[in-house]
């Protein structure tokens, strides 16, 4: 299954991506990320229903097409750091910015992914029988 959703990545991404199914700290389900060396990963919780699997997987795929994932060197933004800075400056319009900033990406995200997964289904019909 890792395999064919690392398949499906490079199709979009046109680059190699690594995908891996691990722990995550509830309430994440998903990441996207650049590892050190510049390899595009996306790593989806263990607990993700198959259900919700799909919209998961393209959610961070969307963040990596869409630019929104660091580059390797760059400082990465954190959904959980921007929170406690929210919570440690709320008045600061730096912090604000970026708040803002996090929730158009997760926007872009969620509506890049809602897309996605309907054209896919469409194509080869539910995600989870497709992948497996
Ligand atoms: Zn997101």
């Amino acid at each position: 299954m890792v395999s064919t959703l690392e398949s499906i990545s490079r199709h979009y991404l046109k680059e190699s991506v690594r995908v891996v199914i691990v722990a995550l700290d509830w309430p994440q389900l998903g990441e996207a990320t650049y590892r050190p060396g510049g390899i595009a990963t996306i790593k989806l919780s263990e607990v993700l229903t198959p259900a919700a699997l799909g919209f998961v997987f393209f959610h961070e795929l969307g963040h990596l097409v869409l630019g929104h994932v660091a580059l390797p060197g760059e400082p990465a933004l954190l959904c959980a750091q921007v929170a406690a800075l929210h919570v440690i400056l709320p008045e600061s319009p730096a912090v604000r910015r970026l708040v803002e900033l996090e929730a158009q990406q997760e926007t872009e995200a969620n509506d890049w992914a809602d897309a996605q997964l309907v054209e896919f289904e469409r194509q080869f019909g539910p995600f989870v029988d497709a992948i497996t």
